[in-house]
């Protein structure tokens, strides 16, 4: 879905505008206000040559308050966090930093987060780290072990319910 079609779908959303400004100013990050739509982001971005990601049209949106078109949109999921666009950007705007807060926010509504992710917080949640685990699937649903892959041994954590508190604890704390 592109962001044009987007637009023409909601209503400005002022209340959410400012909650993600108030976000980025406690961490430090300027607000999308500051971003005048050079493109130098987007002419960058990882996501944009496949996906369709502009994050200087994701800026323009924040801006002037379509925030629930973006939360309920699958573009916001394609970022890869190269981080490119923080630091192409000349008026030092965080577009990726942007997109990380539209996330949250997505998953505070309850909104569904792609499979694929909800997997890799799993494989976080249980094992430590993103790592592939014992068996999965490919593309064309043919099940593959890490050892046809020549992986080493997965490893675990060693208090797996004592790290999965610590991350949950963080997880659910407010920006
Ligand atoms: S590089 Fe910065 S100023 Fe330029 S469009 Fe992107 S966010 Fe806006
Ligand atoms: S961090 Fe995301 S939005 Fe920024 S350039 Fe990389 S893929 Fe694009």
């Amino acid at each position: 879905m592109t962001i044009t079609n987007l637009t023409t779908m909601g209503e400005s959303e002022e209340e959410l505008r400012d909650k993600i400004r108030a976000q980025l100013e406690r961490i430090g990050e300027n607000i999308p206000d500051m971003c005048y739509q050079c493109g130098k982001c987007t002419s960058g971005c990882e996501a944009m040559k496949l996906l369709e990601l502009e994050p200087h049209n994701i800026m323009a949106m924040v801006k002037t308050g379509f925030i629930e078109e973006l939360i309920n949109s699958e573009i916001i999921w394609t970022c890869v966090t190269c981080f490119k666009c923080k630091e192409r950007c000349p008026q030092k705007v965080a577009p990726v930093e942007v997109l990380f807060l539209l996330k949250n926010q997505a998953v505070a509504q309850g909104k569904e987060i792609p499979v694929n992710l909800s997997n890799m917080f799993q494989n976080v949640l249980t094992q430590g780290v993103v790592q592939m685990p014992l068996e999965t699937r490919t593309r064309a649903g043919e099940g593959v072990k890490r050892e046809d892959l020549n992986l080493p041994e997965l490893q675990l954590p060693k208090d797996p319910a004592k790290f999965q508190n610590v991350l949950m604890k963080l997880a659910m704390e407010e920006v």
